[in-house]
């Protein structure tokens, strides 16, 4: 077992002024990525409290040009289709949700998937087959292009969920495509899934979970094959969650069962961001594209907010943009503390 939780506190002295100028010590971390061993900064500013924002007015704002190309009355004429090799139809269905080509591709194969039929989803309405739906019919387009061209690579699924999370259209619905370029990150994960390997001769996948078990400061618990933790290092400066698909590899390994087993395992979370009034936020699968790659298939849940909403300022500042370096305002050993008991399923 060679999993670290690195940390490195801070203390920041000053005379505070909100103490009548009496010294202050102000306590900040900085930590590693057991895996990566990236840096971020945890500085404990405030309370998770936001204003609440009334999504029904953002609907119907969002509605004003009195066009939507995701709603039902025009999905099926303004979105492209599949060439037949791929799909007979042209689409695929399943559920509500529909899979069509994205109309600007990010790689060759390239699509996006509609999460419903309503333009406005908000997060109470994000029920499990919703999920299960949308995250399998983005899999059997995945299984179509395998089949097509005997080859898949990272079968990628990504979520921006209302606008603070980079949503264009209200009207929810994923990114969906194949790549052999993984992106940054999840190369990095790759790189050092790999590395662990030759190290111990053990996947860091199976070390991490059994570790964060035993430490059970940020574990959640599981739903069926998937364990869920709050991540050590966050990308946003809420919190992240990841759910971790054991001895998955590729999105194509991923069964009815665990995705089933995701969807339940969101909805806690998706519950704790409502009672916060958290309304956006990102989501990304991490899948390998072969075994050797050594990563076990997870999805990450990023909170995303305003640093003031009353400016619309976004929750991208100079240290995340420009030096790549994660921060966040809350503990996410506290954000576990409060999440868990949300993790109770009959
Ligand atoms: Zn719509």
């Amino acid at each position: 077992m060679t999993i670290d939780f690195i940390r490195v506190k801070k203390h920041t002295h000053f005379l505070d002024p909100r103490k009548n100028f009496q010294e202050t010590v102000i306590e900040s971390e900085i930590r590693l990525d057991p895996l990566t061993k990236a840096t971020g900064r945890i500085a404990h500013f405030s309370d998770l409290d936001f204003p609440s924002v009334d999504v029904a007015e953002l609907s119907n704002r969002s509605l004003a040009g009195g066009f939507c190309p995701f709603c039902p009355e025009n999905v099926e004429t303004v979105t492209p289709k599949f060439p037949t090799n791929l799909s007979v139809e042209g689409r695929f269905h399943q559920g509500e949700a529909v899979v069509f080509p994205n109309l600007s591709p990010y790689d060759a194969h390239s699509a996006v998937t509609v999460v419903s039929r309503n333009h406005l989803v908000p997060m109470q309405d994000l029920m499990p087959m919703r999920l299960t739906d949308a995250i399998e019919a983005s899999i059997a387009y995945f299984r179509a292009v395998n089949q097509q061209e005997k080859h898949l690579g990272y079968g990628l699924i990504n979520w921006n969920y209302f606008p603070m999370a980079g949503a264009s259209l209200l009207h929810p619905h994923l990114q969906v495509f194949a790549t052999d370029t993984p992106g940054n990150y999840l190369r990095a994960e790759i790189e050092a899934s790999r590395a662990y390997r030759q190290d111990t001769g053990q996947s860091f996948w199976a070390d991490f979970l059994d570790e964060e078990k035993r430490l059970n400061e940020r574990y959640l618990g599981d739903t069926g094959n998937v364990s869920w933790v709050v991540n050590f290092v966050p990308f946003g400066f809420i919190f992240d969650v990841t759910a971790v698909f054991r001895e998955k590899f590729s999105v194509l390994d991923l069964s009815h069962e665990d995705v089933v087993s995701f969807s339940k395992g969101f909805q806690p979370v998706l519950r704790y961001m409502q009672d916060h009034h958290i309304y956006s936020f990102n989501l990304a699968l991490y899948p390998s594209a072969t075994p050797e790659d050594d990563v076990w298939v997870h999805a990450r849940i990023s909170a995303r907010g305003s640093f003031n909403s009353a400016l619309h300022a976004t929750d991208v500042g100079a240290i995340r943009h420009m030096y790549n370096e994660p921060f966040a305002m809350f503990y996410p050993e506290q954000v576990a503390r409060e999440m868990r008991p949300l993790f109770i399923f009959s």
